[in-house]
């Protein structure tokens, strides 16, 4: 589980195209880092991979399940809202904002999602966010409330929230740019360990050492579309 493939992805805004046909496959367990220049649409691809934007061409496949379509006798038609949300509940989100609930606990953000989408039991979910909050490393703070936490904590709060939704695929827009330096090692530290667990990754990412350490496969972006794929040796040089 976990595989993603896009096809002739294009987006356009107000007439000018951001994507000009992006085609992209990662495989189960494969960590892709999005790298390339500011403005070349690296962001708005995430976007349109978990539909956040609608697709102007293309289409985008989740473990083979085409995402906003159903196929029907050869024909490809709208899927239901319904259909939508549950293809795209396989893919978890890390914004670069962290974007918690400031009115809940790091608990009760992590629980939140599994109680009211998934329909888990409060006890339960809040039992399991606390194993996750463990895993990211906050065991102690996960009854703080977010304006209690450093942006560190609160974006591996932001992981540990993605995680509960037991998303097949993890995509990261910028997760440590927003952070102050100091607290960019320990967000990479938690998305390293991910990795290793193999957990499927799409991370749009200035940070070179970690594309070059943790991606299977860096994807240079610039101008809408892939100016070049491959491992990191290949794209960087050897070390
Ligand atoms: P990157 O993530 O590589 O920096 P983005 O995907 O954020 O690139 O942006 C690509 C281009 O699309 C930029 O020129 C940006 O201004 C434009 N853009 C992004 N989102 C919108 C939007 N909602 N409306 C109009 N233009 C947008
Ligand atoms: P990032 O590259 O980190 O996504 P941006 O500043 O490009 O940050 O975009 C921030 C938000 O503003 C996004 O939601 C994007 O859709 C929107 N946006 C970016 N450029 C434009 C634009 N030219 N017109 C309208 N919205 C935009």
């Amino acid at each position: 589980r976990g595989s993603l493939a896009l096809r002739g992805v294009r987006k356009s805004y107000h007439g000018t195209e951001i994507l000009r046909g992006i085609d992209l496959d990662v495989a189960p367990g494969e960590v892709v880092c999005l790298i390339g220049p500011s403005g070349g649409g690296k962001s708005t691809l995430l976007r349109c991979i978990n539909q956040l934007e609608s697709l102007d061409g293309g289409v985008v496949a989740v473990d083979g399940e085409l995402v906003g379509y159903t196929a029907h006798a050869g024909h490809l038609t709208e899927a239901s809202d319904r259909e939508t949300s549950r293809v795209r509940r396989n893919l978890g989100m890390v914004f670069q904002q962290f974007n918690l609930f400031g009115h809940l606990t790091a608990v009760q953000n992590v629980a939140t999602g599994p109680v009211k989408v998934l329909g888990r039991r409060k006890a339960e979910a809040e039992r399991r966010a606390r194993e996750l909050l463990a895993s990211v490393g906050l065991a102690e703070h996960a009854g703080k409330y977010p304006s209690q936490l450093s942006g560190g904590q609160q974006q591996r709060v932001a992981i540990a929230r993605a995680l509960a939704m037991e998303p097949a695929i993890l995509l990261f827009d910028e997760p440590t740019s927003a952070l102050d330096p100091e607290l960019v090692g320990e967000v990479l530290a938690v998305m390293k360990s991910l990795a290793a667990g193999g957990t499927t990754m799409v991370v749009v990412t200035h940070e070179m050492g970690f594309a070059r350490e943790v991606a299977d496969t860096v994807v240079f972006m610039e101008g809408g579309v892939v100016v070049e794929q491959g491992p990191p040796a290949q794209l960087f040089g050897a070390p």
